[in-house]
């Protein structure tokens, strides 16, 4: 047991009272900020804390003294800290446009506004202003998509409409799970050995088949599959051919397997289902800015499967759910499932689908910001490069304009890259990571990536309206590594 000043007991006698802290100038102003109440739980926390320091032995006299004297500062911190959301705003700096880490695609300024609209107050989400009576949540987004493809592949819109519905959940993994568990459960689903893959956050292909309840059936090998493959492996228990976009890693070399549209033939010859995992929910063509061969959702609707799984906030660029798109009979067999009810989505994400639908289908597509950052000059990227690099000139740091290629992401276009340009930053007193870490202190956090030795900031996933936020940022982490 320690003895003399600095035994426990003589260390509480220094410790001021909760209603003497109350009473000190800076708690008076305190006090006008937050409330009285407030305040002194906040200050009867802190002097517990202080006396289990004490009994802890982790105190001093002098410590203490040190300590008491701060106090007023240390409850304050500790109150501003308690009202933080652990959820903010973040600068992503990486160029990379589907963050899954950073919450895939930003919404654009229309879905955000009719957030706003439908959520701060009451919606028809399930009323029916026509008849006055109780109508259907799932009715939602089915008209805007089908508009939107419509409007897209120049098609008539009451020939999309008579033939195919339109089903929202919350990501595409449910998507797929609820499509098959409706469509095949009990019975056996047929899938390419080279398309048993991980999406990526535990999405494994041949997990979510055995959770819905239905019996895999691999065909082909990992790196050939052919339509006879398919065709053998047909018993009467089959109820499906799936088919899962390799939306996350590519095959080269000796490989081979069926167009979409020749699996819809045998499905059609066979009499079963024939459901495409399609993933990115791209609706317009990427080939124009570089990107070849991404499959789209009108590309998937062309070849008319009966029902298309997409996500909606990777390429699609709206807010996080899974579309279920397919004939009529079938997204009714969906809808009617219990599970469906489980994995139905909020008027948020209705609202913010709508909106983003509505662009593409009244070709706005600019308006949305996944679509706006893909097509990013490079030159201008180069030029705001520049604008921020004069914009932190310090001594203390080596800025350069360096080439670099920024991926898109969230699984969507494995081996293909966007040529960008980026800022790349060497601290002259300590390190690349030491920076980088002081960059996530930031407020906002700025998120970047290191590359030989260097932090690179991809300024195509930043806002330019941000450019001078983060140009402060990258100065305040400079300053701070001393
Ligand atoms: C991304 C992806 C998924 C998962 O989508 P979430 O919306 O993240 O659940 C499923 N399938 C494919 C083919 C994908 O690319």
């Amino acid at each position: 047991m320690t003895q003399g000043e600095n035994a426990p007991q003589e260390l509480y006698r220094l410790l001021p009272s909760v209603d003497e802290l109350l009473r000190r100038p800076e708690f008076m102003a305190l006090g006008k900020e937050v409330s009285r109440l407030a305040l002194a739980k906040a200050v009867r926390e802190e002097l517990a804390r202080a006396r289990a320091d004490v009994v802890q032995g982790l105190q001093t006299q002098e410590t203490l003294i040190g300590y008491i004297e701060r106090l007023g500062e240390v409850i304050e911190r500790r109150m501003v800290e308690a009202t933080q959301p652990t959820l903010m705003h973040v600068l992503n700096a990486t160029g990379v446009i589907l963050h899954t880490n950073l919450g895939r695609a930003p919404l654009s300024e229309p879905a955000l506004r009719a957030i706003v609209e439908v959520a701060g107050g009451y919606s028809n989400l399930e009323f029916d202003l026509e008849t006055g009576s109780r109508g259907r949540r799932d009715r939602h987004a089915e008209p805007m998509l089908l508009q939107a493809l419509a409007s897209l592949m120049d098609e008539p819109l009451e020939k999309l409409a008579s033939e195919w519905s339109v089903a929202v959940v919350n990501n595409c993994a449910a998507a797929t799970f609820l499509a098959l568990n409706s469509l095949a459960e009990g019975g056996e689903v047929l899938v390419s050995r080279g398309e048993l893959v991980e999406i990526g956050g535990g999405f494994r292909v041949p997990d979510i088949l055995r959770k819905a309840g239905v019996t895999l059936r691999e065909v082909g090998t990992t790196n050939r599959t052919r339509v006879s493959d398919y065709a053998e492996a047909i018993t009467g228990n089959t109820r499906m051919i799936l088919r899962v976009h390799q939306s996350n890693f590519r095959m080269d070399g000796f490989t081979e397997r069926p167009e979409l549209a020749a699996l819809v033939e045998l499905g059609k010859r066979a009499n079963l289902v024939v459901f495409e995992d399609q993933g990115t929910g791209l609706l317009i063509p990427l080939e124009r800015m570089g990107i070849k061969s991404e499959s789209s959702l009108t590309e998937s609707l062309r070849q008319a499967p009966d029902l298309i799984a997409s996500s909606g906030d990777k390429l699609l660029g709206g807010p996080q759910c899974g579309l279920l798109l397919g004939r009529s009979s079938l997204v009714d067999r969906i809808r009617g499932n219990p599970l469906f009810r489980a994995l139905r989505v909020d008027k948020l994400t209705y609202a913010a689908l709508e909106a983003t639908l509505l662009s593409y289908a009244s070709h706005q597509e600019h308006e949305i910001p996944t679509i706006r950052m893909l097509r990013i000059p490079t030159e201008e990227l180069r030029q705001r490069c520049e604008a921020v690099r004069q914009d932190i000139t310090a001594d203390t740091l080596e800025a350069a304009i360096v080439a670099v290629q920024s991926v898109i992401g969230g699984g969507t276009t494995p081996g293909t890259a966007l040529e960008s340009f980026a800022l790349s930053l060497r601290p002259r007193a300590g390190s690349s990571s030491g920076l980088l870490a002081a960059l996530r202190r930031q407020t906002p956090p700025v998120v970047a990536r290191v590359h030989n030795d260097c932090v690179l900031l991809d300024l195509r996933t930043v806002p330019p309206e941000h450019d001078k936020v983060l140009s402060s940022a990258v100065r305040a982490a400079v300053e701070g590594l001393g």
